[in-house]
């Protein structure tokens, strides 16, 4: 089929906020659109918002090219129909049934279903063959990402003509597999999943994670900030909608603490509380790092970090020597931690040959700062920190031990401080807060390239388009490395014992394979 706003005329169903966001986004492009919707004051609701946004984009006189339509027979001239009615199968097939009367192939019909199965709702077409998702963002006119969903019976020249569609409008297409989620809400599952779980664990607040997501890893709202501008109701019905169709699959598994504010009716901004309150006005203040002020050398063991914080260091003037030198009085010492990379002894020769008033801080995001300290000569001076999340971002992951000398947590803290970054402390537990949560969405990419949904590129162009992540998780984990995405995982699997931690066959081979190259 051939797609232009000349030959190809749209026909939209259900006028509420994707609907009609839809449909300015093809008016922008000068398509011809027929909007339906049963209730009569949705189609007028659409036609001010529609008006509006094209006044203020000067294409007035694309306000002709649509027809709002009460009835669904007047959808009969359109060529490819996108229905973006209530989220209900038997709606939605209901809708299908009758579509198949009024237009007939070879018109297109695609879903903008979130969750549901598209195989569902084409199930009942005369030619099931003729259908496709074709799932935008919310705004749709500004988002760029679409997701066109390939299902079970779907044709190759369905998918192509939506796929030619999203590329008319200005979009970016993803071709998925029909699997709960597609890509990006199926990807994006840990970033909420592991912050609610860190939450519930106590393991820090939903202050320090939001800013540690923000400002330390560079997500442009954090998980609790962002699921309240969602709605936590939405969110955690996809949450639910997702356990479901997987029977159980652990890494889906809702969060009582979702439950609870749901019952509550605390549903995010749309009812003024959620995980935080809305009512003051004006803009949220970014809390700001401190000028760097740390004069003198600062140690870092050996790390796959090590580079990216002697870059950090050097770039504020602090001298940086990636060695172990005993006996030298340095201002700082940064000790890596992993277990593939991690001598105990190491931490202690940097004990040893720092002086006695300095804390060590001593990464551990692949072995909880509890393990370490008990094999610590002077458990008393370690302080945990996340090295991962270090070099890149504003503020860092501090932890303390219980055996942490208040004077060694004081002089830890002024020496963030005074190495330009914020210091945010968190409990000690398994893979901190961004590399659990991070490298959870590695995991679950991986999962989602092993299921066949998209490939590894698709996913992460996906994840930066769709939900304006800094970078695609695959990148990510290539960045860190595989294996030590692997190392966390199987930390946080290890000290768990859950499935939802296991990581993925495929994270596993790509680890192994690093070595190798
Ligand atoms: P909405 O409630 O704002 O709009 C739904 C509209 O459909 C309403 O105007 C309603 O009157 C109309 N409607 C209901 N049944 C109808 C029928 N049988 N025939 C004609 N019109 C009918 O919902 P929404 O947020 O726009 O979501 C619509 C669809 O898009 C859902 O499938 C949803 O999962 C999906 N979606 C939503 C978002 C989002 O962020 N809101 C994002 C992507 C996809």
């Amino acid at each position: 089929m051939n797609i232009s706003p000349e030959s190809t005329t749209l026909g939209i169903v259900g006028a509420g906020t994707m609907g009609s966001g839809i449909a300015l986004a093809a008016l922008y492009q000068g398509y011809r659109v027929i909007l339906q919707d049963s209730f009569p004051g949705a189609l007028e609701k659409a036609r001010e918002y529609i008006e509006t946004f094209l006044a203020k984009k000067g294409l007035s006189e694309n306000a002709g090219k649509v027809t709002y339509a009460p009835d669904p027979a007047a959808l009969a001239p359109a060529d490819i129909v996108i229905e973006a009615i209530i989220e209900d199968l038997a709606a939605k097939q209901d809708l299908f049934r009758a579509l198949d009367g009024i237009c007939p192939p070879p018109a297109i019909l695609a879903s903008n279903t979130s969750t549901l199965a598209v195989t569902a709702v084409a199930s009942v077409l005369a030619d099931p063959g003729r259908a496709a998702g074709m799932h935008f963002f919310n705004p749709a006119p500004l988002l760029p990402l679409v997701e066109v969903v390939r299902a079970a019976q779907s044709r190759d020249d369905a998918v192509q003509s939506l796929v030619a569609l999203a590329e008319s409008l200005g979009k970016t297409p993803v071709v998925t597999g029909d699997t709960p989620g597609f890509i990006v809400n199926r990807v994006a599952r840990p970033y909420y999943g592991e912050a609610l779980r860190l939450l519930g664990e106590g393991a820090a607040s939903l202050e320090a994670i939001d800013l540690l997501a923000e400002q330390s890893a560079g997500f442009r709202m954090g998980p609790f900030r962002l699921m309240d501008l969602i709605g936590i109701d939405i969110n955690a019905t996809a949450m639910q909608s997702m356990y479901e169709q997987t029977f159980g699959e652990p890494r889906y598994r809702p969060h009582p603490i979702q439950i609870q504010k749901m019952q509550a009716g605390m549903l995010g901004r749309k009812t003024g509380r959620g995980f935080y309150a809305y009512s003051e006005e004006g803009q949220r203040e970014l809390p700001q790092p401190p000028a760097p002020t740390l004069q003198g050398a600062v140690f870092i063991s050996e790390g796959s970090w090590a580079p990216g914080l002697k870059e950090y260091l050097e770039g504020i003037g602090v001298q940086a020597d990636v060695v172990t030198p005993p006996g030298m009085p340095p201002q700082a010492a940064f000790v890596a931690a992993g277990r593939d990379e991690f001598l105990v002894e190491h931490m202690n020769v940097y004990l040893a040959g720092t002086r006695a008033e300095l804390p060590v801080f001593v990464q551990c995001v692949d072995m909880t700062l509890a393990e370490l300290a008990a094999q610590a000569d002077e458990p008393e001076r370690l302080v945990g920190f996340d090295g991962l999340f270090f070099a890149g971002g504003k503020a860092v992951t501090l932890v303390a031990s219980p055996a942490l000398g208040d004077e060694f947590r004081a002089t830890a803290e002024e020496t963030i401080r005074a190495l330009g970054k914020i210091p945010v402390w968190v409990r000690d537990s398994p893979g901190l807060v961004l590399p659990r949560i991070v490298f959870q969405l590695v995991n679950e990419a991986a999962f989602a390239v092993l299921e066949g949904v998209a490939d590894a590129d698709t996913i992460d162009l996906a994840m930066r388009l769709g939900v304006n992540y800094p970078k695609g998780p695959l990148a990510w984990g290539r960045e860190f490395g595989y294996s030590k995405a692997l190392a966390v995982l199987d930390h946080l699997y290890g000290e768990y014992r859950e499935d939802r931690y296991r990581a993925c066959v495929l994270l596993r081979r790509w680890a192994r394979l690093e070595k190798l190259a």
